[in-house]
């Protein structure tokens, strides 16, 4: 059993290696600042490639790259989600970014003024932690679901790949958000669909214009970056509502689904004879569900006194002011609309790094950096790329 003695020590630990922990580790890097990031998944971009097989991008190209590298793809298209995935991968080797894959931090804590990681077996030190996440960490599924006959085929968004998973009948998708419209277009085309649930809003008109793509794709991200930010009077008066209000839809339209025959019902509240009972009394008997409910934070392992009421950790723009140290990036408007998006993430977490940059490190002349030395390499290399870039 390892003993405290044997953690890696390390200034500054990001935990999370998607989009938001890679950008952080560029400006982390860019800065000469050491670090390592731990990421639950085997491999970089697994996040983006788990989801399914036929997810596209509302995103174009022209801003879904990350600080210092260009998406290598038209301004206009819209990248596949293994396109974004293969990109991240990129990304991470170009600025030879210090990640260990394959780690999941099961508690975080502290102690005397330090950080404390647990890991499996490993344990690390650090003076620094950045959790650098989107909220989609956990899927939400009602307690009812265990309820619903064991011959129903039932899967959240997160497992869904394509219909063949689904046995023949009628599928019935939870959730009329972006991921339910989106996958109930696609389960449509093989099964009788019905969609449970109201949209909360579309955008009114179709991402796939030229105008679309090229122009008001151009005021959206204005407005999402710019004018509902923290920074603004209407950005923090709309904040709080928008931090747990579900996105608009994007992409399909509410007439996209009724176009293919897809009818849309209202809430599933139960189960009903093993069937999903709906919020008017009628009894759904399809065969298949999809859950495509949400998802949760999934911040239980964080051991530290930083939430409030609702259960959000309480920061300034990422910066846990109650416990020095600690940072955000990635989460759900952490300064504006854009911040869990590949257009946002990088100011944030450019700023995060920026104030971690500036505080006194108390440690740090004991800290003994126990990086493997292919990590101090890689280290090095992304110091030296990113300063030749700039
Ligand atoms: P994630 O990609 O979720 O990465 C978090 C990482 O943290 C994961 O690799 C995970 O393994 C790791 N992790 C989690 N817990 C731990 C732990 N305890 N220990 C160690 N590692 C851990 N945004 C756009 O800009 N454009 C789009 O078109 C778009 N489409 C989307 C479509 C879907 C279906 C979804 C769900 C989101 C979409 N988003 C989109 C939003 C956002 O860009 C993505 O969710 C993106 O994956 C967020 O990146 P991230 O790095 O913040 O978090």
């Amino acid at each position: 059993m390892k003993t405290r003695h044997d953690s890696t020590k390390i200034q500054t630990i990001v935990i999370g290696g998607g989009q938001a922990g890679l950008t952080t580790g560029y400006f982390l890097a860019k800065r000469g600042l050491p670090f390592l990031i731990l990421d639950a998944n085997q491999h970089v971009g697994d996040a983006w490639r788990q989801r399914w097989d036929s997810l596209r991008l509302f995103t174009p190209a022209r801003y879904a790259g990350l600080p210092g590298m260009r998406f290598p793809a038209r301004g206009d298209s819209f990248p596949t989600k293994n396109h974004l995935a293969d990109y991240l991968v990129e990304y991470a080797r170009h600025f030879h970014l210090p990640i260990r894959n394959g780690v999941r931090v099961e508690r975080l804590w502290r102690e005397n003024g330090r950080f404390l990681i647990s890991a499996g077996r490993e344990r690390f030190e650090a003076e620094n932690v950045i959790v650098a996440m989107a909220n989609y960490q956990v899927p939400r599924i009602p307690e009812f679901t265990r309820e619903l006959r064991p011959d129903i085929v039932q899967l959240h968004s997160q497992d869904y790949r394509n219909p063949s998973q689904l046995q023949e009948g009628g599928v019935l998708v939870v959730g009329v958000g972006n991921s339910g419209a989106d996958i109930a277009i696609e389960v449509a085309q093989s099964h009788p669909t019905w969609i449970s649930g109201k949209e909360s809003g579309h955008i009114p008109w179709a991402i796939e214009t030229f105008i679309a793509r090229n122009f008001l794709i151009r005021l959206v991200r204005f407005v999402g970056h710019h004018i509902l930010a923290v920074k603004t009077p209407i950005g923090r008066k709309l904040r709080p509502k928008m931090l747990h209000r579900p996105a608009p839809l994007i992409r399909v339209k509410p007439k996209d689904l009724i176009k293919v025959g897809i009818e849309n019902v209202v809430r599933v509240i139960g189960v009903k004879d093993g069937f999903p009972l709906l919020a008017d009394g009628r009894v759904s008997e399809v065969q298949n569900v999809i859950w495509c409910t949400g998802f949760e934070r999934g911040f239980p392992w964080i051991d530290l006194p930083i939430w409030d009421s609702q259960g959000d950790p309480i920061h300034e723009n990422g910066i846990v002011t109650a416990v020095p140290g600690m940072y955000f990036v990635g989460l759900h408007f952490l300064y504006s609309m854009t911040s869990a998006t590949l257009t946002g993430v990088g100011r944030d977490a450019e700023r995060v790094v920026k104030a971690l940059a500036s505080r006194r490190q108390p440690f740090a002349s004991t800290s003994a950096h126990r990086m493997h030395p292919m990590e101090m390499q890689s280290l090095e290399g992304a110091v030296a790329e990113t300063t030749d870039a700039r």
